[in-house]
């Protein structure tokens, strides 16, 4: 008899986790989303006639096994990607990581080598700030990181901040080629629609339970309520914050959330070729520009831009300080035999990207092999 599995959240871990059981087969899925799509974020939606998502959601990896995976499944194309900085102390655009070209141009050049030379490693930096300046200097984080780390994180001091590993852009000085990820494949699916057509393989032999709430859950006993029944399942793969799952009762985990806004241009293109995103690093609300067009080589005589303001609507960013991390490691300590926590609020981590999505739904499948 088929085994009993229960998938909580439909967004790219979900999808990705259903489908691994569906390869594996011997699985009988059901999926739980409280949205009326699945995909979340990801999922692609159209504005005057352009596609786009929710933030930029390109895909990037340094896994080549990943990348051939969903390519079978989603074809997808490569990418030539570099990122610029506003930085209005200088007027002036420059890429990002920092780039010793850049560094040339700069009015103050003098007093950034003088910091760049007097560097000093710090074993163990006990917070973000001493994490940038020992790599960069005062002045190079004074233009690049300061300020948008303060609003991409709603904090008033980068002082806060005490965990680093989810930040592999920018602490490297970069020489010669400006192409932003040199180290990792950077790809967007060819289809008009983004990665939809993934949600609807990866889901196709699970019973989709769309609009959807979980009324309560019993982990221990990998038993849940909807619609007033108790459901109880062999293995259980959740997706969500697992504060939920428990009641919050170890606090509930912090998330900085987005507002997006959108607007089309009247014009064919805007950015400069090869630039995806724009990030400005100083006062103004907003963290990023993505110009949807450079992703999906969507025709048209306008293009469309996404403005992100961070705001405490939505659970989108998992916060990266070590004091929320191991109130989400305890959680997660609770879960038992069989349930498994994936994807970024899963796994309550800011580095999990769609691509870790897929790997850590293929390590499930694994373990239950
Ligand atoms: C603005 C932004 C831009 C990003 N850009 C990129 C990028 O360019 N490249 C990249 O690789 N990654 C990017 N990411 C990260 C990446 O998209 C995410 O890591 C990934 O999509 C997370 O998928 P997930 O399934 O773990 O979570 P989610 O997408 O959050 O999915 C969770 C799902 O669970 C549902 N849910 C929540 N609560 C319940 C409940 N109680 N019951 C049932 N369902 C529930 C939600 O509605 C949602 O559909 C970006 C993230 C953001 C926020």
């Amino acid at each position: 008899m088929a085994k009993t599995a229960l998938i909580i959240g439909g967004g790219f871990a979900g999808c990705a986790a259903a489908h691994q059981l569906a390869l594996q087969g011997g699985w009988k899925v059901t999926l739980v989303e409280k949205l009326p799509f699945l995909g979340a974020g990801v999922r692609t939606s159209w504005y005057g006639g352009h596609p786009y998502t929710f933030g930029p959601r390109h895909f990037l990896t340094p896994w080549e096994e990943v990348f051939g995976f969903l390519h079978e499944y989603l074809p997808l194309r490569k990418l030539k990607h570099e990122f610029i900085t506003y930085v209005e102390q200088d007027e002036a655009f420059y890429n990002f990581p920092i780039h010793m070209d850049d560094i040339e141009t700069m009015p103050d050049r003098e007093k950034v080598h003088a910091e760049l030379d007097a560097r000093k490693t710090i074993e163990q930096p006990s917070n973000f700030e001493e994490y940038w300046i020992q790599a960069v200097g005062e002045t190079l984080y004074a233009k690049y990181v300061d300020e948008y780390s303060k609003k991409m994180w709603m904090v008033e001091d980068n002082k806060e901040i005490d965990t680093f590993s989810w930040s592999p852009k920018g602490v490297t000085i970069k020489e010669g080629p400006r192409e932003a990820w040199e180290e990792r494949i950077s790809a967007y699916p060819l289809a008009p629609d983004g990665y939809n057509a993934y949600f609807d393989i990866g889901t196709a032999d699970a019973n989709v339970r769309l609009s959807t709430t979980i009324e309560q859950y019993d982990i221990p006993n990998r038993t849940v309520v909807i619609d007033g029944q108790k459901e109880q399942y062999d293995v259980i793969v959740n997706t969500i914050s697992p504060d939920v799952l428990f009641e919050h009762c170890y606090g509930e985990l912090p998330f900085v959330g987005r507002d997006l806004h959108k607007f089309v241009l009247p014009m064919e293109e805007c950015f400069p070729k090869d630039v995806f995103f724009i990030y400005y690093a100083g006062k103004e609300k907003f963290t990023r520009l993505v110009e949807y067009k450079r992703f999906t080589q969507h025709q048209s005589p306008t293009t469309l831009i996404g403005l992100e303001i961070p705001s405490k609507n939505g659970r989108h960013y998992p916060v990266p300080i070590q004091s929320e991390i191991k109130k989400a490691q305890r959680y997660l300590a609770d879960l038992p035999d069989n349930v498994f926590s994936i994807g970024r609020n899963g796994s309550y981590l800011y580095e999990v990207d769609i691509d870790d999505c897929i790997k850590q739904s293929m390590d499930v499948a694994a373990k239950l092999s």
